[in-house]
């Protein structure tokens, strides 16, 4: 097993200085930082075997179309996915659940119900409203007090009606677990489609298809060690089967006539066009990497951390920090009373710390726990407790010098 020094130097960037500072970067539920090895491999493709896939008869653009689908094969072999065909390549979270949602649309009607939580990232929230505004469908939010998803209120939604059930599995505001397999078996009683978004949970929770038997997951290659512009749509085979293409064009058809077009097996019937083989490799190191270390690795040291930030963060004078659920895990975000948080990322900023303020594309979960905007700090199993503590001194600071010139605290 690696000490964390030694995983630390597997990523180039954390070696960087900001304003004279060493970097502390905890925007990790935003993007997080590549291995050098993830970067070898993109490299590697570029120089060696850069060519376009599943077409030429010649020796680089088989090696092209190999390198994409033994990336295929790793994310498979990762999430514990049944075969290729139920990974889709897409250009990231918010592309597969767009994918998924147009995609169930021609099996949707007036009267049928779309249920969401309101944790939900707007990539995982607007495409069911809008679905549902063009279908006559009802859409139901199921409320999250303190960030805890409410079962009680989900249940009392659930009913025959209900077609689609879309949570996510780890919130990118609170860091709120949601219990998606008990959600998954009270959707799949009254028949509903189950569809997790990821995002936030791919990286340490590989097992969550499996344990919560979802029958879509959505994620991005950029907050799991890979690169941006790729993203996954898991189906299960069936499911994945009754999908409609949202897409169409080259790479997804068999024959053409002036007439009829007919459809290529999976995955690449969801595939219209070039895929992002380069982004693909990527993915394929940076799920060799993950596996490497050990998913139980990643997700011990990432649960450490969460623990000491909402622990510090909670101690530090001024902040209240967002949701108190059971099961938290990556993410911590806080208001300081009377600040807004643009102007604590910046200050942080200033004192080489990375953090993110606004609204975290959760405008509704903000609301429901009184908040406007807000900081957010997150890990990743290459983080520190130092780095945890420089954070914490650094709010102290910045929440002093803005207390003296008057910021009203
Ligand atoms: N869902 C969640 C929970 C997220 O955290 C994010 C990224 N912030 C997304 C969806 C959207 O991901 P992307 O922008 O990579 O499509």
């Amino acid at each position: 097993m690696k000490t964390q020094e030694e995983l630390r130097r597997d990523f180039p960037l954390l070696q960087r200085r900001v304003y004279g500072r060493q970097l502390v970067y905890l925007d990790n539920a935003a993007t997080t930082q590549l291995p050098g090895r993830v970067m070898d491999a993109m490299c590697g493709h570029m120089r060696k075997s850069n060519a376009n896939v599943h077409r030429g008869a010649y020796c680089l653009s088989e090696e092209s179309t190999r390198l994409l689908e033994q990336a295929r094969e790793k994310v498979c072999g990762y999430l514990g996915a049944h075969g290729a065909g139920e990974i889709v390549f897409t250009g990231g979270t918010t592309d597969s659940v767009n994918m998924v949602a147009r995609g169930l649309e021609p099996g949707l009607t007036e009267g049928d119900e779309i249920v969401v939580s309101s944790l939900e990232h707007h990539s995982n929230f607007v495409p069911w409203q809008q679905l549902a505004a063009r279908r006559g469908c009802a859409f139901r939010v199921v409320p999250c007090p303190d960030g805890e998803f409410d079962m009680r209120a989900f249940e009392a939604v659930l009913g025959e009606t209900t077609k689609v059930v879309a949570v996510a599995s780890v919130s990118n505001l609170t860091g709120s677990v949601l219990p998606i397999a008990e959600i998954t078996r009270k959707a799949h009683e009254k028949g509903a489609v189950v569809v997790v978004d990821g995002a936030q949970a791919v990286r340490h929770r590989p097992g969550d298809i499996r344990e919560s038997g979802c029958d879509f997951y959505c994620f991005s290659a950029h907050k799991m060690c890979g690169c941006s512009g790729i993203g996954v749509l898991y189906g299960k085979r069936a499911r994945m089967e009754t999908l409609s293409p949202t897409a169409f064009g080259g790479g997804m058809v068999k024959t053409v006539t002036p007439h009829n077009t007919t459809m290529e097996e999976l995955p690449y019937r969801l595939e219209a066009g070039t895929p992002n083989f380069i982004g693909a490799s990527a993915l394929g190191a940076a799920v060799d990497y993950l596996k490497e270390t050990g998913a139980d690795e990643i997700a011990r040291i990432e649960r450490a951390l969460t623990a000491q930030l909402w622990e510090r963060l909670g101690a530090v004078d001024g902040v209240r920090i967002l949701g108190s659920p059971e099961k938290r895990e990556g993410i911590v975000s806080f208001v300081v009373k009377g600040v807004h948080s643009y102007d604590i990322a910046a200050l942080l900023d200033k004192q080489g710390v990375a953090v993110r303020s606004g609204t975290h594309c959760a405008q509704v979960a903000l609301r429901e726990l009184g908040a406007q905007h807000a900081v957010r700090a997150s890990v990743a199993f290459y983080n520190t407790e130092e780095e945890i503590d420089i954070l914490c001194r650094a709010l102290e600071k910045s929440i002093r010098m803005l207390k003296s010139y008057g910021g009203g605290l």
